[in-house]
């Protein structure tokens, strides 16, 4: 796991923007806007929101300008039809060359790592509860809020993501394993061991 982390670390290391999907999405339901409010009930529940709400920002963000030089998407395309809209969008815009990078971690070390994983609501830091020995109410080591868990990260609601991927998600690899874009990470290393790893990737003349 770790995409976020990884995505952006690599916009910072090529200047280029990082697109969160997950993150558009927080902002949105938190400034009550109409997509947000769409979206709401969904992400609570650890599903998916519909893809005409998705392939839509998607295709608002890919028109702005600094989208011009490259980008690096993190939890998007989620499904097929999204993919194939991205193939369409791709194909307008005249980009032919990206990687799709798989992180590759057991289930349930996923369930452990984001039920264990509590954030800073101050200055958005992340924390492992059980390594770093911090606790959801406790204080957040660097300045002393209150530290809370993710709504969908309760052990249930990742569960339930979980089933979610296996069913909606995991066909997306399949999609870009026919086109030959995908590269394979070991998703369960340090940090900067797995930036290490795509960077190797990126600059490798054979992409698989
Ligand atoms: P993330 O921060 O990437 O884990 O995303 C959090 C939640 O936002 C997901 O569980 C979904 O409910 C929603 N979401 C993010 N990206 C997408 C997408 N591409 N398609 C549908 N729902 C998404």
């Amino acid at each position: 796991m770790g995409k976020g982390t990884q995505a952006k670390l690599l916009a910072e290391q090529y200047g280029i923007p990082h697109y969160s999907t997950g993150d558009m999405l927080r902002a949105a339901v938190a400034a009550h806007t109409p997509v947000g409010r769409k979206a709401k009930s969904f992400m609570d529940a650890g599903h998916l929101v519909p893809d005409d709400v998705m392939i839509d920002i998607i295709r608002e963000t890919l028109a702005t300008p600094e989208a011009a030089h490259g980008f690096i998407f993190d939890g998007f395309p989620r499904t097929v039809p999204q993919a194939e809209a991205l193939t369409e969008m791709f194909h307008k815009m005249g980009i032919a060359e990206y990687l799709v990078i798989k992180f590759n971690v057991d289930d349930e070390e996923i369930v452990r790592r984001l039920s264990g994983r509590l954030m800073c609501p101050n200055d958005g830091k992340i924390f492992n509860g059980e390594m770093e020995n911090v606790t959801a109410g406790g204080p957040c080591p660097a300045c002393g809020t209150k530290l809370f868990q993710r709504d969908d990260d309760s052990a249930a609601t990742v569960r339930a993501r979980l089933a979610v991927y296996n069913a909606k998600t995991a066909p997306v690899l399949g999609y870009y394993e026919q086109r030959g874009v995908v590269v394979t990470v070991d998703g369960t290393e340090p940090i900067d061991a797995v930036n290490r790893q795509i960077a190797e990737l990126v600059h490798s003349p054979k992409k698989n």
